[in-house]
């Protein structure tokens, strides 16, 4: 009886380990996405808001948040 006990453990503490093997190497290579692609943001000359450079309107003199402001700033 207490060979089996023993036994149990040791297989039980193989499987551990080796589910713990198995699951380290394929967490590794996924990369959360937020390191990959920073968006950059940049504040509006008139108003100050930060918006993302993607959804910024961009003048003569820098970004601002919306045409509005642009037209506003540079007339
Ligand atoms: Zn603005």
């Amino acid at each position: 009886m207490k060979f089996f006990l023993v036994l149990s453990v040791v297989v039980l503490a193989i499987w551990l380990w080796r589910s713990n093997r198995e699951s380290q190497p394929g967490s590794k290579p996924k990369n959360p996405p937020t390191s990959r692609a920073p968006l950059e943001m940049v504040g509006c000359d008139l108003c100050q808001v930060h918006v993302l450079v993607a959804d910024a309107v961009q003048g003569k003199k820098g970004f601002y948040c919306c045409q509005e402001h642009r037209q506003r700033a540079e007339s």
